[in-house]
């Protein structure tokens, strides 16, 4: 497809799992891809299989000197931030009294401080350009409970909620912001979870390629009129 013909796309943790597979879609479309991820191996070999229209960047989302590194790199090179999708994550699970700080620490920096730190970086340019789209990944522990996720369940709230203060105000400026919120996705992630015990009404756990769609769509132009809202993908398993 040319849906993103020109257009600058940033994915953060893109070097596996879902944010690669958003990377390639998003790639397919025509967008110039900027992988920023801190797995250096992963990330290189696949910007070298989507050249030259990817990029492999080092970001640790949790380094505010980092972004602003980057987002001037990619602004001064490639013209413009038209998309940002603040994809890296990191799950940690156990009973509330072995939720340690530490991993509550850990989870809150790369899911929320990492998102609005990636928000905060690129709003200034998308501005300057008229506009831009912003897609924040929270997931269905954004949109309820579920045992032992505590600080990862808090931070995909968080993500949720930033989402709609930032897609207030940056509205007038041109720039959209939304959530996505994905359900059981096979990947390093979840490797441990037995789908069997969800019940998910179309029957399996997704795919990476399974949540990329919707990212396209909130990437360009076809979602024009859509911002603050909430795109869950989770073949139905929270309805
Ligand atoms: P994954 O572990 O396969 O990939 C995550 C990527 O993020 C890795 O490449 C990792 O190196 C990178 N990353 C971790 N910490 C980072 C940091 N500080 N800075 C930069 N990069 C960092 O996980 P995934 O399953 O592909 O998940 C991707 C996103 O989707 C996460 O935000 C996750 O919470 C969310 N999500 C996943 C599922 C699922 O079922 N897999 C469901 C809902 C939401």
């Amino acid at each position: 497809g040319t849906a993103l013909e020109g257009r600058v796309a940033l994915v953060t943790g893109a070097s596996r799992g879902l944010g690669a597979a958003y990377a390639r879609a998003l790639h397919a479309e025509g967008a110039h891809v900027v992988i920023a991820d801190v797995r250096d191996e992963d990330g290189t070999a696949l910007a070298a299989e989507l050249a030259p229209r990817a990029w492999y960047r080092h970001l640790d989302v949790t380094d505010e000197d980092g972004w602003s590194a980057l987002v001037d790199e990619v602004v001064r090179s490639l013209g413009a931030v038209d998309v940002l999708v603040n994809n890296a994550g990191i799950a940690n699970a156990a009973p509330i009294e072995h939720y340690t700080r530490a991993k509550w620490d850990a989870v809150i920096a790369v899911n929320l401080t990492g998102t609005f730190l990636g928000c905060r970086a690129v709003s200034v340019p998308m501005k300057a350009a008229g506009g831009g789209s912003i897609i924040n990944i929270s997931s269905v522990e954004g949109m309820r409970g579920s045992v032992g996720l505590h600080g990862y369940t808090a931070a995909k709230f968080g993500v949720r909620g930033l989402t709609k203060s930032l897609a207030v105000e940056l509205g007038p400026s041109g720039i959209r912001v939304n959530s996505v919120h994905p359900g059981l996705i096979l990947t390093d992630m979840t490797a441990r979870i037995d789908p069997a015990r969800l019940d998910i009404p179309l029957g399996r756990p997704g795919t990476p390629e399974d949540v990329a769609g919707t990212i396209v769509f909130l990437a360009g132009d076809s979602s024009r009129f859509t911002s603050g809202d909430e795109f869950v993908v989770d073949g139905g398993m929270i309805t």
